[in-house]
């Protein structure tokens, strides 16, 4: 056997953590990431990264796989808290005028250090009808720095990078041995998947000196520091809208609620402002595939929650790349 050729299509946060787990599993693999989008350009970049995936019901094909990827993504992350590379924890509130299950998550509670029911004292707090609430500690991973420190790892190790569109997936079939397919909302049209839509989320990024714990209140607004006295403020959901461009009304109905939420930011400075595609499935979507000669694992739709969840996916999708290598000759 020669030595085999990995193509990862994609360059978010999942294909970079995909390549990562690659180069781990398979050291001596020739890694090629092919995308058309690199950091900056990415949806992964501009994700607010707090780690709460159980939000948008994030979920794998079963509940112990679902937990898997979670706990996995958050031991992950952990060893980067506090490396210069964008990951810190975090602090802050879950709040519902509606229901507890907005706000709680059993799953959740056995795997962040801290997952406690709010204080009454704590709900009244804030402004608004809080009926329920939780308090959490957990992470924040900014993509903006996280990624360009994963990638240059990658190119250390020898991971190679191609700046391409792939118009059809037969484009890899003479390139490489398996592609782990991490192209987010790109893999509706390349892989004819209609369950895959875009939740369209827009987002302000505002000067705050005075937010230091994140708020998730209900299932539209939240603030959730950045550092350096910015916080994101949010949001919306605005599913199978696949427009980009900024809305007027959009920012002003996320500052009116952020601002109900914290009176404190009323006459916030924006410092600039974002909208980005998520990957939304009913599922995330990590399987194998043989299409023609090629081996391809899918590994997307993680919706609004795949900063948080790409390690374990990831991880998961090169178990699935081992597999299939292991029942066929190259
Ligand atoms: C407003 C907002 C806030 C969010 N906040 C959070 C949060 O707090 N926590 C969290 O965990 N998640 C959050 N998310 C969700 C998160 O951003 C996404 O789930 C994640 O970025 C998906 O990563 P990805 O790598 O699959 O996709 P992307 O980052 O979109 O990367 C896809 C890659 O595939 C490439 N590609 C696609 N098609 C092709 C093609 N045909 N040819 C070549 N290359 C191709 C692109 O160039 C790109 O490199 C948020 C999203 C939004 C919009």
């Amino acid at each position: 056997m020669g030595v085999l050729k990995v193509g990862v299509l994609g360059a978010g946060i999942v294909g970079l953590v995909s390549a990562e787990e690659v180069v781990k599993t398979f050291p001596s693999a020739d890694v090629t990431i092919i995308a058309d989008k690199f950091l900056m350009d990415t949806t992964s970049d501009g994700a607010a990264g707090l780690f709460m995936p159980v939000l948008y019901n994030f979920s794998a094909k079963t509940d112990d796989l679902t937990r898997e990827i979670i706990k996995e993504s958050y031991e992950y992350y952990s060893n980067f808290i506090n490396k210069n590379c964008g990951v810190t924890e975090a602090y802050g509130f879950l709040l519902s005028d509606t229901t507890k299950e907005v706000c709680y998550s059993d799953m959740l509670s056995t795997i962040l250090p801290i997952y406690r029911d709010a204080t009454e004292e704590e709900l009244l707090e804030y402004p608004g009808n809080w009926r329920y609430g939780t308090y959490v500690k957990t992470l924040i991973t900014k993509g903006r720095n996280f990624m360009p420190s994963c990638l240059k790892r990658l190119k250390e190790s020898g991971v190679k990078v191609i700046k391409k569109t792939v118009q059809n997936i037969n484009e890899l079939e003479n390139k490489f041995d398996v592609v782990i397919n991490c192209s987010g909302i790109g893999a509706a049209e390349l892989f004819n998947d209609t369950s895959l839509v875009p939740l369209r989320g827009q987002i302000v990024k505002a000067r705050s000196p005075e937010v230091d714990k994140f708020i998730l209140a209900g299932e539209e607004t939240y603030i959730i520091p950045y550092g350096h006295g910015v916080s994101t403020l949010g949001g919306t959901h605005q599913l199978g809208h696949y427009d980009t461009a900024i809305r007027k009304h959009d920012t002003q109905g996320i500052l009116n609620r952020c601002s109900a939420l914290l009176p404190q930011l009323k006459n916030t400075q924006i410092l600039w402002e974002w909208a980005g595609l998520r990957p939304y499935r009913h599922s995330v979507r990590i399987e194998k595939e043989k299409i023609r000669k090629l081996k391809v694992i899918h590994n997307y739709g993680h919706g609004g929650v795949g900063v948080s969840t790409a390690p374990g996916t990831s991880k998961y999708a090169v178990l699935l790349m081992e597999e299939m290598l292991k029942n066929s000759k190259l």
